[in-house]
């Protein structure tokens, strides 16, 4: 058996055509034009490239994008002094302060400082506390997208299995949640987890989400099960030429495709969901706030 790969930037690309037909029925009906802050704070290369493809990505989807670029060494307050002038914004309906932010700064503070309603990234405790408890918040962008991905590939998710291998707040907790509440029987495994191999072997769904390059063997993989490998690793790979690199995920992708149904692939799986669904929750925050029924 092959398995399936699903294809992230193909998906991407139709949840991104969903939010521009209805930032376009926004203006045409409403004439709201919905609009994305995003601010970041010194100068991280892959940070950078990250926000550019927001602001791209934004302005491709007929939304007002606002882009600030502060230096390294910002205080607190006047960061959080902008994210309160942007919360007073009516122009701005979602507010993503890219991080990770330079070690001075207290990013639990700042992220509490976003008003809960235009917090499109999902991390505010508010909307972490509604994911836990009846739903209704903002969702994280990646977790949102593993669950899109999930659904589109297998539809009803009731009753399956499903394993999360990550307990972080931004990837592993929510992703859980969401799981459960789509009617799975959730097991989150994490670092003091005893015989990973075993949890993997019972899972019909496998989302991993560890940081570890290819720590999850293709020969744990139940077969037929489907994997959603969120981990991003840059590896050596000296068969391209002298130190080059490429990308690999959490899972051993050539011998989980032998045994799974169906694969995300790593570039090209999750990582393209992530923007795609950082413009969806803007377009859900805009109709939230002007009690819109799209
Ligand atoms: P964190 O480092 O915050 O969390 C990693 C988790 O993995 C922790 O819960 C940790 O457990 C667990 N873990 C570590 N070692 C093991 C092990 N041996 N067995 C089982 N679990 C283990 O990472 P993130 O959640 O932020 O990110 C995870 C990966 O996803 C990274 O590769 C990151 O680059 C990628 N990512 C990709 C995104 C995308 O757009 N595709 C977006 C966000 C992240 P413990 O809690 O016990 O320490």
């Amino acid at each position: 058996m092959t398995a399936t790969i699903i294809d992230g930037k193909a998906f991407a690309q139709t949840v991104r055509d969903g939010v521009a037909r209805d930032v376009a029925t926004l203006a045409t009906t409403h004439g709201i034009k919905p609009g994305l802050a995003v601010v970041i704070v010194g100068h991280d290369p892959a940070s950078q490239v990250y926000v550019r493809n927001k602001v791209r990505q934004t302005a491709e989807a007929g939304m007002n994008g606002f882009h600030f670029e502060l230096p390294e060494d910002t205080p607190e307050a006047e960061l959080i002094a902008k994210v309160n002038a942007l919360n007073a914004d009516p122009a701005v309906n979602g507010i993503l302060v890219q991080l990770p932010l330079p070690k001075h700064i207290d990013e639990s503070a700042v992220v509490g400082a976003i008003a809960p309603e235009k917090d499109v990234d999902g991390l505010h405790v508010v909307n972490a506390g509604l994911l836990a408890s009846s739903g209704g918040g903002m969702v994280p962008c990646t977790p949102l997208g593993c669950i899109l991905m999930l659904k589109d590939t297998l539809g009803n998710l009731t009753g399956k299995k499903a394993l999360v291998i990550g307990r972080s707040i931004l990837v592993g907790k929510p992703v859980a949640q969401l799981l459960l509440a789509e009617n799975c029987t959730v097991t989150i495994a994490h670092s003091r987890t005893q015989d990973l191999a075993s949890e993997v072997a019972a899972a019909d769904i496998v989302v991993a989400a560890v940081g570890i390059p290819e720590m999850v063997k293709g020969g744990w993989i139940k077969p037929g099960a489907t994997v959603i490998d969120v981990g991003i690793n840059r590896v050596p790979a000296p068969e391209r030429g002298e130190g080059k690199t490429r990308l690999v995920g959490d899972v051993e992708f050539a011998t989980a495709e032998a045994r799974a149904d169906a694969i995300t692939p790593v570039p090209g799986g999750v990582g393209p969901m992530t923007i795609a669904c950082l413009l969806k929750n803007t377009v859900t925050a805009t109709c939230k706030q002007n009690n819109i029924d799209l």
